[in-house]
């Protein structure tokens, strides 16, 4: 684990978040049930719940200089052992855009894969794999990384060439359309 430093206590960032997430973060009283439950706790910079303390203290830079609001799967295993019931994991998904927001990227593919999967979603209405791979590849320059899997799943009928029809995109348009920006090229 990185060593810390504390910095001056930031309290509009802990209001943000708490008004983005809709929790109060007055509630965790750091018992670790979340940190212990965190199936990727062994790939993170910071634990789950040191991120939550980091944020009552105020500490904007660290928290959203750190890789793991970037690895986190939204599992929402913390959220349910949380004994307070804080949605921590709704915390871990307003922080990574808070960093996404003010430029923030620590883990650059995760950035990518996400941009393809909402451009995907958002062009079509719903997920085009094979759209998402190729925006993936696009962005990261890793072209032909996963070719022999593709050509396998393709003729196993796993994936399809073109996008599928969806009724109602529009709908599906006009969440994007209400979310306004999320997606940052
Ligand atoms: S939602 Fe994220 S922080 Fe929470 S347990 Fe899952 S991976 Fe860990
Ligand atoms: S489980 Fe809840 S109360 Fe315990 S440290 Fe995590 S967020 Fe705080």
């Amino acid at each position: 684990m990185q060593a810390i430093t504390i910095q001056e206590q930031d309290n509009d960032f802990r209001a943000e978040v708490e008004r983005r997430s809709g929790q109060s973060m007055v509630e965790c009283y750091q018992c670790g049930n979340c940190t212990a439950g965190c199936p990727f706790d062994f790939a993170y910079d910071l634990p789950v719940s040191k991120i939550m303390r980091l944020v009552q203290l105020g500490q904007r830079e660290i928290v959203l200089s750190c890789h793991s609001i970037w690895l986190c799967a939204s599992c929402k295993t913390c959220t349910t052992r949380c004994p307070n019931s804080i949605d921590v994991a709704k915390i871990m998904d307003v922080l990574r855009h808070m960093a996404r927001e003010s430029g923030h990227i620590k883990e650059r593919t995760v950035k990518a894969f996400e941009d393809s999967f909402l451009a995907s979603v958002k062009k079509t209405g719903r997920l085009h794999e094979v759209g998402v791979a190729l925006g993936y590849e696009m962005r990261t320059g890793r072209f032909l990384t996963d070719i022999d899997l593709v050509q396998t799943m393709v003729s196993k009928g796993k994936l399809s060439i073109k996008p599928h029809s969806m009724h109602n995109s529009d709908q599906v348009a006009e969440i994007f359309k209400r979310f306004n920006g999320g997606i940052h090229e």
